[in-house]
């Protein structure tokens, strides 16, 4: 019998920048969603869409956090699209040491869109009036290799800022305590 490889379901936000206006609610909604508890505050650093905005050269960009990464790339890319000039990062999607964006602000813990898990539709989609952002699923083929969990990524962030003999020896005092 053939090997039929498992399918898994995509999910994928498209941007349109052309539409976008800066309005930011999606960086408000998404910050709400994710506060502790749920919807009890909203702090759009906390958010994992940011829209990079320049009104007098007409540039809004949302993008989402995606990876982690541990170090900050030697190279700089600079876009020209439409005669608008982009900066540098500009559409790079990872929370890395150069910059800010994508950061629990308090701890400096990476932060990753997670696609608003438990809702039926991302509620940045929701809250863009202006179809700037829609969703859309499909389905692919699933790939045999595994990707570092959420936890993971996160132990990986603090073992990088603090090394891992003080995580592990903190894991271990609280096991003890607990
Ligand atoms: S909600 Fe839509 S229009 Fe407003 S900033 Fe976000 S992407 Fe842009
Ligand atoms: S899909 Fe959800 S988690 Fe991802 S950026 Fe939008 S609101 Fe935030």
């Amino acid at each position: 019998m053939k090997d039929e490889k498992k399918k898994k379901k995509v999910k994928v936000i498209k941007i349109n920048a052309d539409k976008c206006n800066g309005c930011r609610a999606c960086e408000m909604i998404c910050s709400s969603f994710h506060a502790a508890p749920k919807y009890s505050s909203n702090n759009p650093a906390r958010s994992r869409i940011r829209v990079i905005r320049e009104p007098l050269r007409d540039i809004y960009v949302p993008v989402y956090a995606g990876e982690y990464a541990v170090a900050e790339c030697t190279g700089r890319d600079k876009y020209t699209i439409d005669g608008k000039e982009y900066e540098e990062c500009a559409f790079c999607r990872a929370s890395c040491p150069s910059r800010s964006e994508f950061k629990e602000p308090d701890s400096g813990l990476p932060l990753k869109c997670d696609m608003c898990e438990g809702e039926e539709m991302p509620l940045c989609v929701k809250w863009c009036q202006v179809d700037a952002l829609t969703y859309e699923e499909r389905e692919e083929e699933e790939a045999e290799e595994e990707k570092p969990g959420d936890v993971e990524t996160g132990l990986e962030a603090l073992a990088n800022k603090y090394g891992l003999q003080k995580i592990m020896d903190t894991v271990a005092r609280m096991s003890q305590k607990g």
